[in-house]
């Protein structure tokens, strides 16, 4: 059957590749982005220039904290599923810029919580992030535990979309999923994560900042393995059990759920470093510098909830991940 999907950030990285799984499906999809300068825009470009061979892909150009930009696409599109994955990103940028995590990840989810309210949306799916576990110290994290002490302020809007969509699911039962997501790389990946960074830094001779002196622990998760897990969730849709109306405090009684989607095999950031040394034919210089305000130094995502529910089992390694993420960007990049 084919389904008609908002999805956000359609020419952020991972949206871009969920929109062309859906189109590949035979779905309808009505990408949204801002199109903002966060980082190259050349490169967002690129990526929506990927879906132009798909004629049920359309862009639309908008801010999700455009108000009533956004009620009114809604009002007019007849979206049966809404994947929202634009946001604000980055942990680093947020100690400089904090109101643009306040306008895209607040009130940004706002206008896509009101949106589902007023147009039946049948499931809600919407990133969250590995972040909100803070320094979390119990290993792995798993979504069972209740983090509360975000540590910078993405993390903490973060939080804050999981608490909204379990108060929308709650009062008016719009069913949604959040998807804890784990550093997410590979082809057409984000020039400000570390392995866009470290490629380019290996690629041009350039020193790379190890943070924590290389001891930081990264459950890093390859694109496709995400993008099927998104893909898989999209029809395991919140229910409520009809002995258990919404009237109790506690999340069983909202269509609401959460899981993590990460790889489940942290890796230590010099094997990471590794890893692209032997995919780029190349040694890294390396600079040596503690930890930065704001980074945890341990990610790695129990993702048990998420297997049993959709059969989600990541199979990427590093090695093979960064040799492809390599290979994309030498082409790209002509490097
Ligand atoms: P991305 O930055 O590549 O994509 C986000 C897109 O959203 C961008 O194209 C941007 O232009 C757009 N956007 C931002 N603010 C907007 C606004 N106000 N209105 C409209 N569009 C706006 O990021 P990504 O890596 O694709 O991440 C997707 C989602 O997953 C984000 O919510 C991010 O916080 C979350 N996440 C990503 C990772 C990761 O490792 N990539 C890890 C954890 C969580």
């Amino acid at each position: 059957m084919q389904l008609t999907y908002l999805v956000t950030g359609a020419a952020g990285f991972i949206g871009n590749f969920v929109s062309e799984r859906l189109c590949q499906a035979g779905h309808k999809v009505i990408g949204l982005d801002n199109l903002n300068d966060y980082y190259d825009p050349a490169l967002k470009d690129a990526r929506l220039a990927r879906l132009e061979q798909y004629p049920q892909f359309t862009f639309k150009k908008l801010d999700l904290a455009d108000r009533e930009g956004m009620a009114q696409l809604f009002a007019e599109s007849g979206f049966d599923r809404v994947i929202h994955l634009a946001a604000q990103a980055g942990v680093r940028y947020s100690l400089e810029n904090p109101f643009a995590y306040v306008d895209s990840n607040l009130t940004g989810m706002m206008t896509i919580l009101e949106g589902c309210r007023q147009n039946n949306i049948k499931h809600l799916v919407y990133a969250s992030s590995s972040s909100v576990y803070g320094m979390n110290t119990k290993m792995p994290f798993s979504t069972e535990d209740g983090v509360n002490h975000p540590v910078s302020l993405y993390a903490a809007t973060k939080k804050s979309n999981e608490l909204m969509a379990h108060s929308y699911s709650h009062l008016y039962g719009i069913p949604t999923t959040g998807l804890r997501f784990f550093t997410v790389y590979g082809p057409w990946g984000r020039p400000d994560m570390a392995p866009f960074l470290f490629t380019s830094a290996i690629l041009e001779d350039r020193p790379i900042k190890v943070f924590n002196h290389g001891k930081m622990l990264r459950d890093f998760t390859y694109i496709d393995d995400i993008v099927e897990g998104v893909i898989r969730i999209q029809d395991v849709i919140p229910q409520v059990d009809d002995n258990n109306p919404r009237t109790s405090p506690d999340s069983s009684s909202a269509p609401y759920r959460l899981y993590n989607i990460g790889n489940n095999e942290p890796i230590e950031l010099s094997r990471f470093i590794e890893a692209i040394e032997s995919a780029a034919g190349k040694k890294a210089i390396k600079e040596y510098l503690p930890m930065q305000p704001g980074d945890v130094p341990a990610t790695y995502a129990d993702i048990d909830s998420l297997q049993q529910a959709t059969g989600f089992k990541p199979s990427t390694t590093i090695e093979e991940g960064m040799q492809k993420f390599v290979d994309w960007y030498k082409e790209y990049y002509n490097a």
